[in-house]
């Protein structure tokens, strides 16, 4: 790796130990043109810069360094990193982004799923046996973790014993991305932060299409899929009641809206008060029927909306 390309990696260390930034966060943009109100900024491992879902810009750690530093060349940008990381090189904590290698686990998928019965994590929280059946959820025993496999390249995991999340090494993946795949203008897609999430409203709707980005963090991962995907069906954005994710749903509109995909934005819990639950399985589990009763009413409006659009598309009067 030649020092320039060596100095990228370095971003990471410089905006956590500069910016505030905390992994897999946004922070406020470091674009001196762009009042930041609400954190907009994102670092990425996969090529090492921050952009900006807000006014859409691109860094990386030389721009950065430029801005903090007055710094309009390069020449200069560089002996300013040089200075300011001599004699010290950043551990770069590596990340499942930075590994895109393919692992088959299938035999661990297999495993797991024979000691399934060894933890009561998914009983607790309102899952079903139906729904660990149908995607093979299972239990690592020595690691403590259940694993949720998204397909056998890749897994999500949850600590039993701590708040751990864990992600499989090599390339990560959307649970349920298949309904990305294989979409129409008919299609109503929930989009939820995590997989308990998902599983909780096929608790209270076994037809729903929803799918689980792992995290605020993976909304680009999400834009991405759709747009090569060419989608084409409408995104209800049910993200949890809590600042992140508001954020991360309001971000998600407005990418959303750049590339033609209809949206909704929708906690689908504003009902519960925010004390008392931020997410859909804590609402799942507090009172199913509440949740249930405003799944039905918001989905049953958005799917008159969907009707009402595509006839209109088609040309077909509405009485
Ligand atoms: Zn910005």
């Amino acid at each position: 790796m030649s020092a320039v390309a060596q100095y990228r990696t370095y971003l990471c260390d410089y905006l956590e130990k500069n910016h505030n930034m905390k992994p897999k966060q946004f922070f406020q943009c470091i674009n001196p043109q762009h009042t930041d109100n609400n954190p907009s900024m994102m670092f990425t491992d996969k090529y090492n810069i921050c952009h900006c879902f807000s006014c859409g810009v691109s860094y990386d750690i030389f721009d950065v360094v430029g801005i903090d530093y007055h710094l309009d060349n390069f020449r200069d940008q560089l002996l300013k990193i040089q200075e300011l990381y001599l004699g010290y090189v950043p551990v770069i904590k590596s990340t499942s982004n930075v590994d895109n290698k393919l692992y088959d686990y299938t035999n661990y998928f297999k495993r797991c799923v024979k000691n399934i019965s060894k933890t009561n994590y998914l009983q607790q929280r309102g899952i079903p046996e139906n729904l660990i059946k149908k995607y093979g959820i299972g239990y690592d025993e020595e690691r403590s973790l259940v694993v949720f496999p998204i397909n056998k390249n890749c897994y999500f995991a949850r600590s039993t014993i701590s708040k751990d999340k864990i992600k499989s090494r090599g390339k990560s993946d959307i649970w349920n991305k298949k309904y990305l795949e294989e979409s129409n203008k008919n299609d109503l897609i929930y989009v939820t932060e995590g997989i308990i999430d998902s599983l909780s409203l096929e608790v209270i709707d076994p037809n729903i299409k929803t799918i689980s980005i792992n995290g605020v963090g993976n909304i680009n991962q999400l834009v991405y899929e759709l747009k090569n995907n060419n989608f084409n069906g409408t995104i209800v954005i049910t993200f949890d009641n809590d600042g992140p994710g508001i954020q991360a749903s309001k971000l998600l509109k407005k990418e959303l809206t750049k590339i033609n995909v209809n949206s909704f934005s929708n906690t689908l819990i504003s009902s519960f008060g925010a004390d008392e639950c931020n997410d859909l399985n804590k609402a799942l589990l507090i009172d199913k029927d509440r949740l249930k009763a405003n799944y039905e009413y918001a989905n049953t409006a958005y799917m008159r909306f969907l009707e009402k659009n595509n006839n209109k598309e088609e040309g077909i009067e509405i009485g």
